[in-house]
């Protein structure tokens, strides 16, 4: 017996399907993350060791390949960085989460949002830069994603999905901008970089105006909460990270984006609206 598709989508086992293309998605995300900085194309060649050897596809699957071999290199021994396993299960979860409120068109186009959203914060945690490719790329893609969604919601025109994506983009940078401006001005040093204001003109083009402001104020609240008590500890310590030091943005923006598509949507909206009703 043959089961349609929206049957299929809602089944359990389209969910297991999900979380095994999420966590062979991380192990992608990995790559791209180790080789985009570098400029070595993300196809070509396929996996390989830090020293030298190619990993063959079946030590090369994706969390089950680094629990077997307890975190260690097959070829040479050399440690496998957490970040492989942690990358892989966080997208495999995430993934999974998002298919549970989505319909098929919204999980491709948030979850090539999201995609985004862990590169960009990935390479930004490594190197304190966000590519162009991620950011611009990023908020191209936003604006056609956002066309095809108000195509396929009822009641809305395409021309209009577009018009309010490019606003949400331009909206969402612009107010980073002057977060930017006004921080430079008061700490006398680069505060925001300039990839973190397009990264955010990225976020802006997929989730919306609302969504592009939740992201700017969540991700600050939530920078400021995880990074005060690791301040005031490495403070007491003397360690290196001391207040004043770099700390990358586009995470927490990151954060902000995807926790206001998987919890806080529906709340703001909600808000939003008696908002609306009250002033009216
Ligand atoms: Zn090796």
């Amino acid at each position: 017996m043959r089961m349609p598709f929206h049957e299929f989508w809602v089944h359990p086992f389209c969910g297991v399907l999900v979380l095994i293309f999420g966590a062979c998605l991380g192990s992608f995300f990995n790559l791209c993350i180790t080789r985009i900085p570098k400029n070595i194309s993300i196809i070509f060649p396929s996996s390989h060791c830090d020293c030298g050897q190619p990993i063959p596809f079946y030590r090369n699957i994706p969390i089950i390949s680094w629990l077997l071999l307890g975190g260690k290199a097959h070829c040479c021994g050399r440690r496998l960085e957490f970040q492989y396993l942690g990358l892989e299960l966080l997208t495999a979860v995430l993934f999974l989460w998002l298919w549970k409120q989505s319909n098929p068109w919204e999980f491709l186009i948030y979850g090539t949002f999201f995609g985004l959203l862990i590169i960009a914060s990935g390479i930004d945690f490594a190197m304190m830069m966000i590519p162009d490719r991620c950011t611009i790329g990023g908020a191209i893609l936003g604006v056609l994603g956002s066309i095809i969604l108000s195509h396929f919601s009822k009641g809305n025109y395409i021309f209009l999905g577009g018009l309010a994506s490019i606003r949400a983009m331009l909206l969402g940078s612009s107010i980073l901008l002057w977060i930017a401006i006004f921080a430079e001005l008061w700490l006398k040093k680069e505060a925001i970089g300039f990839g973190d204001v397009k990264l955010m003109g990225c976020i802006g083009a997929f989730i919306g105006t609302k969504g592009a402001i939740f992201s700017i104020f969540g991700g600050t609240c939530l920078g400021i909460v995880t990074l005060l008590p690791l301040w005031y500890l490495c403070n007491r310590k003397k360690s290196k990270m001391a207040l004043g030091s770099s700390i990358p943005f586009g995470p927490f923006l990151a954060l902000g984006a995807i926790s206001y598509l998987l919890l806080f949507k529906h709340a703001v909206d909600e808000y939003c609206a008696q908002i609306e009703i009250l002033l009216s």
